[in-house]
């Protein structure tokens, strides 16, 4: 029997249709209130899993933030120690939180390729495990049980509203519809201008790697998508839309005050999408919403936010 997967089955309920622009229920998957704060520990628990499970005694993994809070648990429920290197633009607070949950914290680098470069060098010398936050196929099969629960739940849906990064959440939520037959439902895909990487490689028709990122979604923050990611169009219906980082603010600040929860800014992308593009969720009966969540968010920051952007 395979061991049981350390994230928790998320809460999912409906809006009332008046809650957004698009004037219909959403469904909302509470992503946000999984262990580490993210949807990441789906698929970087079950990477971890796997790796122990074939003998790996120690993980490493580069992160900026979620991913490695997300390894740091895995590696603490799994008893193996996690080592997250991290790039000097991850906050103080970040780096707290990553050693608080019991993981030893490098700073390599200016940015997270330099970190990931580091990690994936340490990794090999010691033998150990290597995760990487969003391009590895068990990631996206870890991440894919959010739509499995959607499912079993019995609630309709018929396309999915759900924000990237380097795309890994983006291939879970592909790989998680098609293996339960619904290929046809599609994906809005949301990135905020200042780091839509995803978007801007779909106009050129090839890979772009963004010169810098100038979004405050960190957690959006990859240069390029993973290759998986960029050819996933070709086998699935996805639309690209970005969002200011002004209406990710806003919408995180509106989820809050409805439901008392407190969300990244990446995260508040694809919350702004009902507002910001009521005409493209209007042409769905029932959009389904990934309330992917994060730890870089305090009524601090988010009232920083509101006063420098909106
Ligand atoms: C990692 C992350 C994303 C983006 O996920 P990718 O797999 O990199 O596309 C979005 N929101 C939050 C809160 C994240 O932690």
């Amino acid at each position: 029997m395979p061991a049981a997967p350390l994230h928790l089955d998320t809460p999912l309920f409906l809006t009332s249709a008046d809650y957004s622009a698009a004037s219909r229920p959403l469904w909302l998957k509470l992503d946000a209130l999984q262990p580490a704060g993210s949807f990441k520990l789906r698929g970087v628990g079950r990477l971890c899993q796997h790796e122990v499970e074939n003998g790996a005694k120690e993980i490493f993994c580069a992160s900026g933030g979620n991913a490695g809070i997300a390894a740091a648990y895995a590696g603490r429920a799994l008893g193996v120690p996690v080592t997250i290197v991290v790039p000097q633009t991850t906050s103080e607070e970040v780096r707290r939180s990553i050693a608080a949950t019991g993981a030893a914290v490098l700073v390599h680098g200016s940015v997270f390729d330099e970190a990931n470069a580091h990690a994936v060098n340490l990794a090999a010398e010691r033998k150990a495990a290597y995760v990487h936050p969003f391009d590895h196929p068990l990631l996206w099969e870890g991440h894919g049980t959010l739509i499995d629960e959607v499912v079993a739940r019995g609630a309709e849906f018929d396309c999915v509203v759900a924000s990237v990064g380097g795309g890994g959440l983006l291939a879970g939520i592909v790989a998680g519809l098609k293996r339960n037959g619904l290929d046809n439902v599609p994906v809005i895909a949301v990135e905020t201008e200042g780091a839509a990487s995803f978007h801007a490689s779909l106009a050129a028709d090839e890979r772009i790697t963004l010169p810098a990122i100038t979004s405050i979604a960190n957690s959006l923050g990859a240069r390029q998508v993973a290759q998986h990611v960029f050819d996933l169009p070709r086998h699935h219906p996805i639309e690209s839309v970005t969002v200011t980082d002004a209406e990710a603010v806003a919408a995180c600040l509106k989820f809050a005050d409805a439901y008392r929860i407190l969300v990244e800014p990446a995260c508040g992308a694809a919350l702004a999408v009902a507002d910001t593009h009521p005409d493209l969720l209007a042409r769905f009966k029932n959009p389904l919403i990934e309330v992917c969540g994060g730890i870089g968010v305090s009524l601090d920051k988010l009232k920083m936010w509101r006063e420098r952007l909106l």
